[in-house]
Order: structure tokens, then C-alpha cells, then sequence
């Protein structure tokens, strides 16, 4: 297959006169793989049409969300039975107290949530609000792991052992990022280290349960435990960051496939169904403290508003176990095909995956945190990514990021991504 790229590549010239970098938000605009972004005019199941009207099998699911896939039936449906009664009224309505307790249904350690419109809002929040309970500043987080871009996440990764951290970006103060301790994901030593030197600040530690933002790495046994107790001991909250995680990993998220309740939870991707949306959850005593039941000021024009809620209720609809176990096979088969491919041409490879998460690292195994992920073969990435393109499979635009399935997913389309890697992997190879 050979794409026709000019209408994508005229916008593109366009949009970058008109927005920082063409996009708006900078993992789109395709610059870790160097091409031209594909402006989609529409998707439809697992599929993306671009508006040169090529037909990309999508892996990326706008990085999560869409775990029913594209315009699913149900969801559309859902979303346009509300849509024409208006689209938000700053008041109350009977949208978000049924999401809210689909919510609290599935998930055991939320007893009530607070809807926001994005991940970005829920994990600032949480963390607001775990401030607020403890009384105290500093937070831990994993060198790696990604909680959207409030300042008191956009920390440098240390390396090694556990460092206090200098702002990631320009605009953050260092008075702010040095509240921010860092630790390598999976070394529950450094989080003890921390502990010793700074237990009676720490508010919390956040953690994504599975990390999926430096390429899907699971927990090591024990470690999440691990942050329970530390964080038990000290007084401090633990935090499970399941914006990605949570109803893809399992019907009650990452906490219930590891059986690890954290006090306060962030969601947002599938409990929005493509549509903007974010929550934070947890024990009621903590919640009560969030205005205006409480003094923990936070707020949203467009929170809660009707059209995410319909859609984010819809998609939960539609997981229960049978779809659970579907996404599991399928994705199964596709980190299988990886394997095999890779294997038949002598090239190293660690699979990763977690239910319908999964990331193909181009590097050995086993990958357990941040530094293991950057020893990746990040030409042959770059390479593969063009390859797979031109074969009409739309992969995530950078080695750190997950590839997620879909219920509109089906093994023909696994099947096809294996024949195409067949014939993609010795054309990046060469
Ligand atoms: N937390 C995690 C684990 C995420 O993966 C993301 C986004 O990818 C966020 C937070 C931020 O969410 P949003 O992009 O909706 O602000």
C-alpha cells in the first residue's frame, strides 16, 4: 500500500501557522517519528479514515478511550439521545449520578467521585485534596509515569536512586517541583528511602497501578503492596493514577486485577467514551472534604456535562466479563505476532502487555521502569512506524506509549497486522 499524503501535508502547513506546532497536544504531531501527521477525517470500529481517504487499522484508540471502538453503535446512540436535549446546563442532572454510580459499583475503594474534564484536572486535584488531608506538602512519583501536565508532575526523571527533582519544563516553578519526589518505578527500596528522609511531609505517593506512559509496564509482585504499606505507616495517601488503566485492565481497573486498594483514584479516558472527561474517587470521609461539602476549593464550568457522561455510561455498558475476555484473547494473539515475527528475524523484542495494553519494547526483557524502556532501539522504532503506516496500521507515534484494542477489534484484524509486520519488519531492518 502506498498513502497519498498532500491534503494531510497541506492542512498540516496550514495548522502549524495557526497552532503551537500544528496540534494540540504534542505527541500528534509526529515529530519522534518525523512524518507528516494524518489529519483523520473519521474512524469507524477499529478503523481510521484519513482525509486523503486512506484506511489505517488503529492502534492508538485516541490513546485509550476508545475501548468499543470508533462511532460504536451503542455509544453514538447514547450520546445523540442527550445531545438533542441540550448540551450542558450548569446545573445537576441525572447523567452524572448515573455514571457516578456505575462508577462506585465497580470500583470498591471509590465510594463517592468527583467528575472533572480531563485526566490533567482529576490527577491535580487528587492531589489538592490528599494536600488538604494530611496537611502536608510533598508527594512522591515514578521517574516515567505521567499524570497529565499540572506543575507539580512535570518533574525531570533522576536517575538511579531516588532524587529530588528540577522542573521538566520551562513555566514551572522549582519551588513547585521540588515538593515533587521521584523514585524508579518498581524499586520499592528508593520509596523506603524516601520515607526515611521525609515521611512526616509526604502527602501522597501516585503511581499509575500499570504504567503505560513509558511503554506498558506491569507491577513486580509486591510492589504496589509494598506502597500500601510504606504509605499506611507514614500517614501518607496512596493514589493509583488510573486515567489509562482503569476499566481497560479489568472490570474493577488495575486495583482489582492486583487486588491493591489505594485511598483515592483518578480516572478519565473510558469513563468518557471519547468524549472529555476525568474523575477522582475514593473513601467518603476524604471526598466530604471537596467543596462544597467540604473546604477543598475545586470546580468546572463544563464538569459533569451530559454528552460524556451519556457516552462514558454507554461504553461501561458494554464491559462486562465476556467483553473482558475477548479483548484479553485478541490481545493475546497480538503479542504473540510480535514475538513470533521478531524472533523469526533474529531481532530482540519484549512484549509487554496487561489486558488490552500492550507495548512490543525494542529491547530485551525484562523492562521494569523508565531507564529499562530508554535502552530501546529507537531507530528501528522510528523505521517500523513508517513501515507500518504504509501497510495502513496505525501505531502509537512513539516507542513509550501503549498500543490498545478494542471490542470493534477482531482476529482478522490481528492477523492482518501480523502479515503486515512480515513484511514491514525486514524493510525497517534494512
Ligand atoms: N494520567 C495518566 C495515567 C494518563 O495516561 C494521562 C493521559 O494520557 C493523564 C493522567 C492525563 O490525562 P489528560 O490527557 O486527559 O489530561
Amino acid at each position: 500500500m502506498s498513502e497519498k499524503v498532500a491534503r494531510s501535508e497541506e492542512l498540516f502547513r496550514h495548522a502549524v501557522e495557526l497552532m503551537p506546532g500544528g496540534v494540540n497536544s504534542p505527541v500528534r504531531a509526529f515529530r519522534a517519528v518525523g512524518l507528516t501527521p494524518r489529519f483523520i477525517a473519521r474512524g469507524e470500529g477499529a478503523y481510521l479514515y484519513d482525509v486523503d481517504g486512506n484506511r489505517y487499522l488503529d492502534y492508538v484508540l485516541s490513546w485509550g478511550p476508545l475501548i468499543a471502538g470508533h462511532a460504536h453503535p451503542h455509544v453514538v446512540r447514547a450520546v445523540r439521545e442527550v445531545l438533542e436535549r441540550g448540551t450542558s446546563f450548569g446545573a445537576p442532572t441525572e447523567e452524572e449520578v448515573l455514571l457516578a454510580e456505575e462508577i462506585v459499583r465497580r470500583v470498591p475503594s471509590v465510594e463517592m467521585v468527583r467528575m472533572v474534564n480531563s485526566g490533567t484536572e482529576a490527577t491535580m486535584s487528587a492531589v489538592r485534596l490528599a494536600r488538604a488531608a494530611t496537611g502536608r506538602r510533598r508527594i512522591v512519583k515514578f521517574v516515567g509515569c505521567y499524570h497529565g501536565h499540572a506543575d507539580p508532575f512535570l518533574v525531570q526523571a533522576g536517575s538511579g536512586v531516588a532524587t529530588l527533582s528540577l522542573p521538566d519544563s520551562p513555566g514551572v516553578p522549582g519551588e513547585t517541583a521540588g515538593l515533587t519526589l521521584t523514585a524508579p518505578f518498581n524499586d520499592l527500596a528508593a520509596v523506603e528511602e524516601l520515607f526515611r528522609r521525609f515521611g512526616e511531609e509526604i502527602a501522597a505517593v501516585i503511581v499509575e497501578p500499570v504504567a503505560g506512559n513509558m511503554g506498558v509496564v506491569p507491577p513486580v509482585p509486591g510492589f504496589l503492596e509494598g506502597l500500601r504499606r510504606l504509605t499506611r505507616e507514614a500517614g501518607a495517601l496512596l493514589i493509583f493514577d488510573e486515567v489509562m488503566t482503569g476499566f481497560r485492565v479489568h472490570a474493577a481497573s488495575a486495583q482489582g486485577l492486583y487486588g491493591v486498594e489505594p485511598d483515592l483514584t483518578t480516572m478519565g479516558k473510558v469513563i468518557g467514551g471519547g468524549l472529555p472527561v476525568g474523575a477522582y474517587g475514593g473513601r467518603r470521609e476524604l471526598l466530604e472534604l471537596v467543596a462544597p461539602a467540604g473546604p477543598v476549593y475545586q470546580a468546572g464550568t463544563l464538569s459533569g456535562n451530559p454528552l460524556a457522561m451519556a457516552a462514558g455510561r454507554a461504553t461501561l455498558e458494554l464491559l462486562d466479563a465476556e467483553a473482558y475476555a475477548y479483548l484479553d484473547r485478541l490481545s493475546a494473539r497480538l503479542a504473540e505476532a510480535y514475538r513470533e515475527v521478531f524472533a523469526r528475524h533474529g531481532v530482540p523484542i519484549c512484549v509487554q502487555r496487561v489486558g488490552s495494553m500492550l507495548t512490543p519494547f525494542l529491547a530485551e526483557c525484562p523492562v521494569r521502569n523508565f531507564e529499562d524502556a530508554r535502552r530501546q532501539d529507537l531507530a528501528l522504532f522510528r523505521h517500523l512506524f513508517r513501515e507500518m503506516l504504509a501497510e495502513g496500521i496505525y501505531l502509537p507515534a512513539s516507542a513509550f506509549e501503549a498500543h490498545f484494542l478494542s471490542l470493534a477489534h477482531t482476529e482478522d484484524d490481528v492477523e492482518r497486522t501480523r502479515e503486515a509486520l512480515e513484511r514491514a519488519l525486514p524493510r525497517a531492518l534494512a
